[in-house]
């Protein structure tokens, strides 16, 4: 695996990177492709899982240390010098069997079921030694490791793998060498939006192929990846997209996105970004759990702080002070929230998926009993203008968002991960200048001068091209920050912060900023409109030598509730500055 990972990291080309996957896959066996799959993405299981190794740079020098027998020192002075982990692992060498037994033992090759297993290990350690546990145990998964596998296993282990690729390459290598070509991702694709597991996706593939995958369905405590909705700048628009005569038009509240998953009286809540935030919401936990007739179900909406006493909808940043670890109680009657759900995904063992929304909303009607922190979103059905335009009128005037237009077609199914044209939202924003913000990572950052020495004078942002699974710059960003936001950025995006510029980011020389990010950070953006750009690489034309850019570009406000892969897409970009 790590001759197929190092071909990885010395190219460039896309195309290379897909064939080198494809054989790498060709190569794996059943049993360890799905861990093949999560090593890619840097990680030792699906995201949704929450696993993580705890292992910091500090934990990590110590471990290389013990493995190759020299002083932590030494490793130290290294590090400075090739700035990567890794590759001091890799320089050091050596190859011992069980260097430490107790903590774990190789016997024969070291394969990649058995660095799992160790790194599994690492994971679980917990309680008064677990530092002691985790070190050791890496040391002996290291030490047992050929050079070129020590580099990457040690990149694992501190997550930073520096390959290049991103979660559709790998879908891309899975289609190209099960199916014989990319071209072959989008049931993938869909599997993946479903499941929300590469590693399970790739294991069935490679067990049952493509027929497999097609059986691939929603399980309850397996979050899938939200449907979304699409913009138009013209409101009467709306009913021209949509495939229906009559549509459904619902409240549209700006909060966080919850998935709530019930299974008897257990609850799990998950993010947009498919994290489990059960622990933030208890009031949620407690509605579902007590309210929702049904022994599983799976729910989609939105959480909204809410004042009672004034029976008020509160702003987004609001639900944000909910994201937290401590003081929760505190915070839920600081802020409390109530959870407005649109949709049902999952009831008693079926999926709901393959149903139309009107059939969903009659099992969502049927299982949802409302009390004081959850109840449905309001919700009209017409086919005039007039009537979108007096409901939005009036959720506008409640402290709403807005509306999101719905299609009552018969095939109006819940489509994971999907943005379409049968779901479309509108905002008062809309139809002005630019239609929309976009939610844009933050790549790199330049030196700031005068007022701002000290901290950055502005930051470059970037979009996300799903076809090419790259980012592409669309603008530096300085204005729109308050001076203590400004005197936060370093701080801030500290953990992002990298010496080389992202692998995956297309960048041209004459905005290369002092300071590079990996794709960590998403904000959002207001800009007056789209332009040409020499300078940035977003949806980048190779014979005009031009791409696109936003201009005026102001900070609107941070979106810790997406991925970087959440961000606005070139294609989305392209089509509002059409
Ligand atoms: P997106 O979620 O489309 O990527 P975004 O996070 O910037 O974009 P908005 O553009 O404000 O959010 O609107 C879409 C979001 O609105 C949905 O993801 C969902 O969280 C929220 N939402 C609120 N009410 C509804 C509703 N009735 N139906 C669907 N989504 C809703």
């Amino acid at each position: 695996m790590s001759d197929y990972l190092s071909k990885l990291e010395e190219t460039s080309s896309r195309n290379d990177m897909i064939k080198i996957l494809s054989d790498l896959f060709k190569e794996s066996s059943t049993d360890e492709i799905d861990k093949v799959a999560y090593f890619l993405t840097g990680s030792i299981a699906a995201g949704y899982k929450d696993v993580q190794l705890g292992i910091g740079e500090s934990m990590a020098k110590s471990s290389i240390a013990l493995a190759s027998d020299v002083d932590e020192d030494e490793v130290e002075d290294m590090m400075k010098n090739l700035g990567d982990l890794g590759d001091v692992a890799y320089k050091l060498g050596g190859e011992k069997d069980s260097l430490y037994p107790e903590f774990f033992k190789v016997e024969g090759d070291l394969t990649v079921d058995k660095v799992h297993e160790g790194l599994m290990r690492v994971a679980e350690a917990s309680g008064e030694s677990s530092q002691e546990t985790k070190v050791k145990t890496l040391a002996s998964i290291v030490a047992a490791a050929d050079s070129a596998s020590r580099r990457y296993i040690v990149r694992l282990s501190v997550q930073q793998m520096r390959l290049g690729v991103g979660d559709m390459t790998i879908l891309d290598g899975l289609a190209d060498s099960f199916l014989g070509s990319k071209d072959e991702r989008p049931p993938l694709e869909h599997a993946y939006n479903v499941c929300s597991d590469l590693g399970y996706v790739a294991k069935i593939l490679s067990k049952s192929g493509l027929d497999g995958v097609k059986r691939i369905r929603v399980a309850l405590n397996r979050p899938l990846k939200p449907m979304l909705a699409q913009r138009v700048d013209k409101m009467s628009d709306i009913l021209e997209k949509i495939d229906s005569d009559e549509i459904s038009v619902e409240e549209k509240y700006d909060g966080e996105r919850v998935q709530a998953h019930k299974d008897g009286d257990k609850v799990r809540l998950y993010s947009r970004r498919l994290n489990e935030i059960t622990q933030q919401f208890p009031e949620i936990v407690k509605s579902v759990a007590r309210h929702v007739e049904a022994e599983t179900v799976i729910l989609d909406g939105e959480a909204v702080a809410y004042d009672f006493e004034k029976e008020n909808y509160m702003s987004f940043q609001k639900v944000m002070s909910r994201r937290r670890k401590y003081d929760v109680d505190e915070f839920m009657s600081k802020v409390p929230v109530k959870y407005m759900v649109f949709d049902i995904i999952y009831r008693n063992g079926s999926s709901m998926m393959r149903k139309s929304y009107s059939e969903r909303l009659e099992n969502l009607k049927e299982v949802l009993k409302g009390d004081k922190h959850m109840s449905s979103t309001g919700r009209i059905k017409t086919s005039k203008l007039e009537d979108l335009d007096d409901f939005f009128q009036n959720c506008i005037g409640r402290g709403l968002e807005g509306v999101v237009c719905k299609s009552l077609a018969n095939d109006s199914y819940y489509r994971a991960g999907a943005r379409e044209w049968s779901w479309i939202k509108w905002k008062p924003s809309y139809g002005s200048e630019l239609a929309d913000t976009v939610d844009l990572v933050v790549v790199g950052a330049y030196a700031g001068r005068g007022k701002r020495s000290g901290t950055y004078g502005a930051l470059l942002c970037a979009s996300y091209n799903h076809e090419k699974d790259v980012y592409q710059t669309v603008c530096k960003l300085g204005a729109g920050f308050k001076d203590e936001d400004l005197q936060n950025l370093p701080d801030k995006l500290k953990d992002a912060r990298t010496n080389d510029k992202p692998v995956r980011l297309e960048v041209t020389k004459q905005v290369e900023p002092d300071y590079w990010f990996q794709p960590v950070y998403v904000l959002e953006v207001k800009a007056s409109e789209i332009t040409e750009s020499p300078v940035h690489t977003c949806n980048w034309d190779k014979d005009k030598g031009r791409g696109l850019a936003l201009r005026f570009p102001r900070f609107e406000r941070w979106r810790p509730e997406k991925s970087a892969e959440d961000a606005t897409t070139v294609e989305e970009i392209v089509e509002m500055s059409k």
